[in-house]
C-alpha cells in the first residue's frame, strides 16, 4: 500500500516523495491541464545486483544520474517523484512520450571516467484523459500497468493502461482471495486424460488436470494455476489434487477395476520446500496406493532454477517406486544434462514440435525424431502431447515414438466418463 501522506523529500537523492506528486496532480485537475500529462511509474530493472556490484553509494550516485539523464530527456514540464527504492513516479508533457519511452528502454550511465552500467526500467503509463480524473484512479491505473511490465512472464518493459489491464488485474485478485473458500467447497476437480500406446491403442496412463467449477462456470487451469503460482497457494491445490487422485485409486481398486498409472502435475513452487517427497508419500500412503501407480510431472521450466532440488526430488521419488517426468519438454531452456543427472522415467514433448502448430518449422521436426531418439536410447519413455490429428499421429509413430496423449483419442475427462475405460478385473 502506497502512505499518501509521506511528503518529505528523499535526503538520499534529493527528490520530492509522493506526497509533492499527489499534490501536483490535484493542481493540474483544479486548473483543467491533466488531459496534456501523461503519468508514468517506473522500476529500475536488476538495481539491487547494480547496487551490489558497485557498492552503495555509487549504486546511488548512478540512480541519480539516470534520473539526471531522464529529466534532461523529457524537458522541464514534468515532475519526477521517488516511491522508494528503485520506484519513481513521473509526470510528463504527453509530448515527450517518444523521448521517455526511448530512454527508459535503457542507458549507459558512467560510475567513473572508465567504468559504466547499463540501466533500464520497466515501466507502466496512464495517457490521462482530460476529464474524470482524480489522484486514486491515476495512482491505481500506474500500478496496475507498473506490476504488468514487471512480472516476470511479461514481454514488455513499458505497458500502457487500458481498461482489460484493469479488468485482469481485478480478476486475479478475485481469483487469489476466493482460494481457500473454493477449496473447502471442493470447487477444484479432477479431470483425466488417457494416454495411449500406439502399438495397440491401449490405454497405459492418464494424466490428472485440474478444473475449476465456479459459479456454475468451469475455469480452465490456464487462468487459475499462473495466479497460484505467485504464492504457495500453488502447493495446497497440487497436494489437494494428489490427494482426489489417491482417493479415485483407492475406489477403483476397491471395486475390482484395471487400474492405470496417473500422473500429477507439481509445481515449481514444491521445490523449494524440503518436504515435498515426505508430502507426497504420505498422501499416497494414507490411501494404501501402491507406488507404482503414481507419476509426476515437473515442467521443464522449472530445471534451470533449483537443479539440485529437483535432482533430489527425482531421486527420492525414484528410491520410492514413484516415477517422474519431464513436462513440455522442449518449450524451456534446460540442458540434456538434466536428463542424464536425474533418474527421470518419462518424457514428454511438447505439442509445439507437432506439425499445424503454430511454432513448428521443418528444424522442429529435425528436433523431435533426435529427441526421440535419444529419449529411447537412454531408456526414457517417451510420451507426445496434444495429439490431435491422425496425420500427427502417424508422423510420431514414423519417428518411433509410441505413445501418445491428445485430443486425437480424448481431450480431460470428468471422472465419471473416464472410469467408464477402466474394465474390470477378470
Ligand atoms: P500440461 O501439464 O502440459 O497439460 C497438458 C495440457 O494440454 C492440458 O491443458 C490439456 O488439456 C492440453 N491438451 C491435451 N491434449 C491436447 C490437444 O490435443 N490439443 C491441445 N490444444 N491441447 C491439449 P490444461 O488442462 O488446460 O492445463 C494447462 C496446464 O495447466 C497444464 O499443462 C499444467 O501445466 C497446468 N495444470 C493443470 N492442472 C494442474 C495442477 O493440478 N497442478 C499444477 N501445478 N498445474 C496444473
Ligand atoms: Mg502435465
Ligand atoms: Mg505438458
Amino acid at each position: 500500500m502506497i502512505d499518501y501522506t509521506v511528503n518529505a523529500e528523499d535526503e538520499e537523492l534529493q527528490i520530492n516523495g509522493i506526497g509533492y506528486f499527489l499534490n501536483c496532480i490535484d493542481d493540474l485537475i483544479e486548473i483543467g491541464e491533466i488531459g496534456l500529462f501523461g503519468a508514468c511509474r517506473f522500476n529500475l530493472k536488476n538495481f539491487s545486483i547494480i547496487n551490489d556490484q558497485l557498492g552503495r553509494d555509487n549504486g546511488t550516485k548512478v540512480m541519480r544520474r539516470f534520473l539526471d539523464g531522464l529529466e534532461l530527456k523529457i524537458g522541464v514540464d514534468h515532475v519526477l517523484c521517488r516511491l522508494g527504492g528503485d520506484n519513481f513516479v513521473l509526470l510528463f508533457h504527453k509530448a515527450s512520450l517518444d523521448q521517455l519511452r526511448y530512454y527508459l528502454t535503457g542507458q549507459d550511465i558512467y560510475v567513473d571516467e572508465d567504468e559504466s552500467v547499463y540501466v533500464s526500467a520497466s515501466a507502466g503509463i496512464f495517457m490521462m484523459p482530460e476529464n474524470g480524473m482524480n489522484r486514486h484512479i491515476i495512482m491505481d491505473a500506474i500500478s496496475v500497468a507498473a506490476k504488468s511490465a514487471k512480472d516476470a512472464e511479461s514481454q514488455d518493459y513499458i505497458v500502457f493502461y487500458d481498461h482489460a489491464l484493469y479488468e485482469k488485474d481485478e480478476r486475479e485478485k478475485y481469483i487469489h482471495n476466493v482460494f481457500s473458500q473454493a477449496i473447502e467447497n471442493k470447487e477444484f476437480k479432477v479431470y483425466y486424460q488417457p494416454k495411449v500406446n500406439l502399438k495397440n491403442y491401449m490405454m497405459t496412463g492418464a494424466e490428472a488436470l485440474c478444473r475449476w467449477v465456479h459459479n456454475e462456470e468451469v475455469v480452465s487451469p490456464g487462468e487459475f494455476i499462473p495466479v497460484y503460482e505467485k504464492s504457495q497457494a500453488i502447493c495446497k491445490l497440487d497436494f489437494y489434487m494428489l490427494e482426489q487422485v489417491c482417493k479415485d485409486l483407492r475406489r477403483w481398486l476397491d471395486e475390482g477395476r484395471q487400474v492405470v498409472r496417473v500422473s500429477v502435475n507439481l509445481s515449481r513452487r514444491h521445490l523449494r520446500n524440503q518436504k515435498t517427497l515426505s508430502n507426497i508419500l504420505e498422501i499416497i500412503d494414507k490411501y494404501d496406493i501402491p507406488h507404482k501407480y503414481i507419476e509426476i510431472e515437473l515442467t521443464e521450466t522449472t530445471m534451470d532454477q533449483n537443479f539440485d532440488s529437483i535432482k533430489r526430488l527425482v531421486v527420492g521419488l525414484k528410491d520410492n517406486g514413484i516415477a517422474a517426468s519431464v513436462d513440455d519438454f522442449g518449450t524451456g531452456y534446460s540442458s540434456l544434462n538434466m536428463l542424464r543427472e536425474a533418474p527421470w522415467e518419462v518424457l514428454k514433448i511438447d505439442r509445439s514440435y507437432l506439425p499445424d502448430t503454430k511454432k513448428y518449422d521443418e528444424k522442429r521436426h529435425s528436433m523431435l525424431k533426435h529427441v526421440i531418439a535419444i529419449a529411447s536410447d537412454m531408456g526414457f519413455e517417451c510420451i507426445v502431447e496434444g495429439v490431435e490429428t491422425l496425420e500427427q499421429l502417424k508422423m510420431i509413430k514414423r519417428n518411433n515414438c509410441f505413445m501418445a496423449q491428445g485430443y486425437y483419442f480424448d481431450k480431460p475427462l470428468p471422472v465419471e466418463e473416464f472410469e467408464e475405460k477402466l474394465i474390470y478385473e477378470q
